[in-house]
């Protein structure tokens, strides 16, 4: 079995992906071309923003996020204890501080509460000026933007929706990556919507930051790349995966469906053992990960074990606080408080997820668990 099923996915539509790679063969535009501004189209269009600018991976697209801003050296960017350690690298990357935030016991994105504390403690203890927020939608549920915009309005933060996991999900009926005054995603394989390589994207309304963007993400070009006006990088989304993503553009919003009707199943057979996803009134999850909670660290090995033994992968997201993480030891705050994601790395684990995963490929899997649970209970 697979943890996240991307042969299935291809060979389910085969025909026309290969099509559209064998275009890109024939047409010769492997940088750039029609289909990556296609892309940016269809994108813009399906998150409801006015500006998608595509580049190389997610981490690069925060990172062009915080050069459009001018974020830099004594600026304070206040990041989710919980997460993929890309969103607190480019702060570090643009000379910036890094402030690790505590999350929300339930879902886990983080809490709109402990980031005021962290603002107010910056502004007290430290020089630092407090300049953005990375809110990320973790395991595919967007944050609780309408509670960090309040606090963000409040301490004049920007708001940085990092939407690598949760690209396709929703809060009402306005889509992840239109949450942000400037949000990214990443088509990284395993993400919601993936490709066959690296790949990332942007979005916004403003025309400034989008121009500065554009410009940054191929040397800081001017009128042409070859007219340099900033310092940039390298940073492109190439055609044979633009072709790609448009092809599975087609069949996205139905994967997410059948990925919530399989978090459905998990629920119904896990929610008596384990702690279950908890997606918020009005949120819609892309599943990035069906993500469970135990008791204890003996418990998930317990677990572990027992699916392993039955050929079911699983994987711990994630095992280290970033607080904890050794590249950030200089940055470490230790007045702030992280009880409650140092409870969760100690007691979470992910299940097999995707949307060719059958009713008894998940059956098996819960009833598993179950029994390993029950066990020593
Ligand atoms: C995967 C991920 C990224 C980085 O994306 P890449 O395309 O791998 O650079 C950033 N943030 C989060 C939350 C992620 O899960």
């Amino acid at each position: 079995m697979e943890f996240r099923d991307l042969k299935s996915q291809y060979l389910n539509n085969k025909t026309a992906i290969d099509n559209a790679i064998q275009n890109v063969l024939l047409d010769g535009n492997f940088i750039g071309g029609a289909a990556v501004s296609q892309l940016e189209e269809v994108l813009a269009k399906y998150v409801g923003v006015k500006y998608c600018i595509t580049c190389g991976n997610g981490t690069d697209a925060l990172q062009l996020a915080l050069m459009a801003w001018e974020i830099g050296k004594g600026d304070a960017v206040f990041v989710p204890d919980f997460t993929f350690f890309s969103s607190g690298e480019v702060v570090c990357a643009v000379g910036a501080e890094p402030v690790f935030v505590d999350i929300e016991a339930d879902t886990y994105n983080i809490s709109a509460e402990s980031l005021e504390k962290a603002v107010q403690y910056v502004l007290k203890k430290t020089d630092l000026q407090p300049k953005a927020v990375v809110a990320v939608d973790l395991f595919g549920q967007p944050a609780d933007f309408e509670r960090v915009r309040t606090v963000a309005n409040k301490y004049g933060l920007l708001i940085l929706e990092d939407g690598a996991q949760g690209f396709g999900g929703k809060i009402g009926r306005k889509r992840a990556g239109s949450f942000g005054d400037i949000s990214t995603t990443s088509f990284f394989p395993a993400k919601p919507l993936g490709c066959y390589g690296d790949g990332g994207a942007v979005f916004t309304d403003n025309n400034d930051w989008a121009e500065l963007i554009r410009s940054y993400k191929v040397h800081g070009k001017g009128k042409d790349k070859y007219d340099n006006v900033r310092i940039g990088m390298n940073s492109r989304l190439d055609a044979m995966q633009a072709a790609v993503l448009l092809e599975k553009m087609e069949l996205f919003d139905e994967e997410i469906d059948r990925c919530n009707k399989i978090a459905e199943e998990y629920t119904e057979r896990l929610k008596d053992v384990v702690k279950v996803p908890v997606i918020r009134e009005g949120m819609t999850s892309s599943w990035a990960q069906y993500t469970v909670c135990f008791k204890s660290n003996e418990e998930r090995v317990r677990a572990i074990e027992a699916l392993n033994m039955i050929n079911v992968p699983t994987a711990v997201y994630y095992r280290k606080p970033m607080h904890m993480q050794a590249a950030f030891e200089k940055n470490r705050m230790d007045e702030l408080d992280y009880t409650v994601t140092e409870g969760i790395c100690e007691r979470c684990l992910s299940l097999p997820m995707h949307g060719y995963l059958t009713s008894s490929e998940v059956c098996c899997i819960a009833d598993r668990l179950v029994q390993a649970v029950m066990v020593n209970d």
